[in-house]
């Protein structure tokens, strides 16, 4: 069933030429026990390199049943070697982290033999060969002569038509070796079996047919076969493939056998693991921290209409706060001279300027009230608020000491924000409200401009009942003829004389903060009730004083020509101009914010851009500028993480590469069985990806691990700040994967190296 025609086999060391075979023309029975003798480098092994199609000869042609190989693809090649032929070694050639079963079925694992079966037949040739006993032993827990059995029995396993030996008793003491070739004698009853031997007594002993080699030809055949034409068609050739479970179960046990390396392996490809894990979950931390952060006391922060709206991005690019006074172009800086020039405080043309006006004020008081704490409405009216102290004298109270403003406006929320420990709320245009701090103090100021003692503490009730006239701006204001300007009313007695003049108003409550309130809205001062706002303003804006005030480019009460911004302020102050200086919306809570901005923002729709009113959201600034913050961080730390990745990822393809070296002999053996280099590619990509995947999952472990002292540790740093460091739900996973993509790249190349060894020369490395 084969025939060797004319087949010349040399080997070019450098300009040196070796014919190990030259014209060797030799056929073979399809039974028969044929013993190629001959002395050492005579060309035994090359012969039956050859026949077995673990080499290639250089010319002539070897037949297979009639049928040429010359044109036999690799493919091809590894077939007719898993399947036809069965090698035996002088040196066994046993894959030593497998066990013996293992090392018998791998042959048919190739052949794609269900899991059942392969064990079956593999048991059942071991029974064969004796060594039912010792499947689960390791090849070098044997004998030689058991572990010339095993490969016997590998090379059994398959069953196939011809059996190539190679020096089978060459590494075993003499009695051994008559059961191992009473044994191989026995297989030539059934199959061709081919053996290489030196011994010539061995040859003569057991085979039948003597074939002795000479400087790569034949001397002598003592049974020569010329039946060329025996075409019986026996041979089988299936193509073979390794299942990946198959090459991830060989690269698993090999791996076991160096637990420690894999172990150390693995961490150091887990390193650039643990990097991005723990930046990652950082980042991820902060972020969520940041969400907290934001849900609770940011939610407390107001969405803010302002004159000039704060932007971040205009801020940035101009760098610096709005409202600060642009650069001069015609005048130069740190002049010499004595000159100082007047200029008005103009806003950067790219700014934005919100012009509030009543449609707008319509459309926040359109705003649904269950959104919002507080809508505070701040305007420059300055009222003018007279107290009578007790030895008669008037005085003009500063507002602005006593920090006289609206008090809340929504009675639920005043109620759950404030405590009224004496009196009540104010209810009405003629009631205060007193607030106070959270240890009952007040400012020395507020004191002094309410006419009284900053030296002695007081009692409640010296507040409850504390009067006070509001005097509007006709009665306050007194036109006087001679200066044509308009002069305060000379005798602020009046007001407390007569009935009809002023808005009587009178503390009727004190108030403080409660404890469990986020924040405070209102300073500690004297509050009134909105209503009596309103008032005061109705009246100013149609008083006579601010008519002449609106008519005027000088001021009607000094003289002195006012500017236009002047002007304006002055009119607030008075309360004629009645637009608010600033909104503050206090959202309800963090998810009512959007529904309000989403209120806000609608006001603008259709808007030209010069109408719009822009909104301030600084809890969102924080939040953008914080964001923006970790995230660069985060790219940094990332970044260094990648490069730890990468240099794990360099060292895992080097170690890859050592285990490639390592396992060369594997590697032949597994090509003499017939693995394609396909199959042994697949069996080093499936040990980086075993090695990826224990890199990934020990390197999040370790990560997770270590997120815990981080904890502590920043929670211990920064006081109310906790888990900066949680991991995402996904992160593990994607880590993984990664690792394993990025180990299984790394080993690429040295799994390449591996697939295109010489299966013969790699079968000679020991
Ligand atoms: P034998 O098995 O009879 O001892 P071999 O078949 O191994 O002999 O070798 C035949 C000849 O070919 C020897 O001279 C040997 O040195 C040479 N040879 C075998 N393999 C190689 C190789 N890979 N490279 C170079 N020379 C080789
Ligand atoms: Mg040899």
């Amino acid at each position: 069933m084969l025939d060797l025609i004319d087949i010349t086999k040399r080997y070019e060391i450098g300009t040196f030429r070796q014919t190990a075979l030259d014209s060797v023309r030799l056929s073979f029975r399809n039974h028969e026990f044929v013993a190629v003798t001959g002395p050492s480098g005579s060309g035994k092994t090359t012969l039956l390199n050859m026949i077995g199609g673990l080499d290639r000869f250089d010319s002539g042609d070897l037949l297979i049943d009639g049928k040429s190989t010359a044109h036999f693809s690799e493919a091809e090649w590894d077939a007719y070697r898993n399947h036809s032929i069965g090698f035996v070694f002088q040196t066994y050639n046993l894959i030593h982290h497998m066990s013996v079963l293992a090392n018998v079925e791998i042959g048919l694992t190739l052949s794609g033999v269900s899991a059942e079966e392969r064990r079956q037949r593999a048991l059942d040739v071991l029974k064969k060969v004796g060594l039912s006993d010792h499947v689960h032993k390791k090849p070098n827990q044997l004998s030689g002569g058991q572990m010339q059995r095993v490969a016997i029995a590998r090379a059994l396993v398959n069953d196939p038509d011809i059996i190539l030996a190679d020096e089978p008793t060459g590494a075993i003491d003499s009695e051994t070796s008559k059961q191992i070739m009473d044994l191989i004698r026995n297989i030539s009853k059934e199959k061709l079996v081919i053996m290489v031997t030196h011994d010539e007594g061995i040859a003569k002993a057991y085979a039948h047919r003597l074939v002795s080699l000479k400087d790569g030809r034949i001397e002598s055949d003592s049974n020569p076969y010329h039946n060329h034409m025996d075409k019986e068609g026996r041979l089988r050739i299936k193509k073979t493939a390794m299942a990946f479970s198959q090459a991830l179960k060989l690269s698993f046990s090999n791996l076991k056998t160096k637990k420690f390396r894999t172990i150390i392996t693995a961490f150091a490809g887990s390193i650039g693991i643990i990097g991005i894990a723990l930046v990652l979950s950082i980042a991820n931390g902060m972020n969520r921290e940041i969400d907290r952060l934001e849900r609770t006391t940011l939610a407390e922060f107001p969405i803010q209409i302002d004159p000039v709206p704060f932007d971040l991005d205009a801020a940035r690019e101009q760098g610096g706060p709005p409202g600060r006074a642009p650069e001069p172009d015609d005048l130069e800086k740190h002049p010499d001279g004595t000159t100082i020039t007047p200029y008005e405080r103009t806003l950067r043309t790219t700014q934005h300027v919100n012009v509030i006006t009543d449609d707008y004020l319509d459309h926040i008081d359109a705003l649904d009230e269950s959104l919002y704490n507080e809508v505070a409405i701040e305007r420059r009216v300055n009222m003018n608020l007279l107290r009578q102290r007790e030895t008669g004298e008037v005085i003009n109270v500063n507002t602005g000491h006593i920090n006289f403003s609206q008090t809340l406006s929504k009675e639920a929320f005043f109620d759950d924000t404030y405590d009224i420990l004496e009196g009540r709320r104010p209810d009405n245009e003629h009631e205060l409200l007193l607030v106070i701090d959270e240890y009952n103090r007040l400012n020395a100021r507020i004191i002094n401009a309410l006419g009284l003692s900053d030296t002695t503490t007081y009692q409640f009730e010296d507040f409850i009942g504390m009067r006070f006239t509001v005097a509007l701006l006709d009665e306050y204001y007194v036109f006087n003829e001679t200066s044509d300007l308009y002069r305060a009313r000379t005798d602020l007695g009046d007001f407390f004389d007569t009935d009809d003049l002023g808005i009587d108003v009178e503390i009727v409550g004190i108030a403080r903060m409660s404890d469990d309130a986020v924040s405070s809205f209102l300073s500690p001062g004297i509050k009134h009730h909105p209503d009596l706002t309103a008032l005061y303003l109705e009246d100013a804006r149609t008083s006579e004083i601010g008519m002449a005030q609106m008519e005027s480019d000088t001021s009607v009460i000094t003289g002195l020509p006012l500017s236009s911004s002047a002007k304006q302020a002055f009119l607030r102050t008075l309360g004629v101009d009645s637009t608010p200086v600033q909104i503050r919306i206090y959202p309800a809570s963090f998810e009512d914010k959007d529904a309000i901005t989403a209120h806000l923002d609608a006001f603008n729709e259709g808007r030209e851009e010069s109408e719009e009113i822009r909104y301030t959201d600084i809890a969102a600034i924080v939040i953008a500028i914080t964001g923006d913050v970790i995230d660069g961080i985060s790219y940094v730390l990332v970044a260094f993480s990648a490069i730890s990745l990468v240099v794990s990822s360099i060292m895992i393809g080097i170690i890859t590469y050592v285990s490639v070296l390592e396992r060369t002999k594997e590697i032949g053996i597994l090509r003499s069985l017939g693995a394609r280099k396909k199959d042994i590619t697949s069996v080093f990509n499936a040990e980086t990806v075993i090695i990826g995947f224990i890199a990934g999952v020990l390197g999040i472990t370790i990560a997770w691990g270590l997120t815990f002292p981080i904890n502590v540790i920043i929670r211990r740093l920064v006081d109310g700040v906790e888990n900066v460091a949680v991991m995402p739900l996904t992160l593990p996973f994607i880590l993984i994967m990664i690792s394993i993509a990025l180990t299984f790249i790394s080993g690429l190349i040295p799994a390449r190296i591996a697939s295109n060894k010489h299966p013969v020369e790699a079968l000679r490395i020991e």
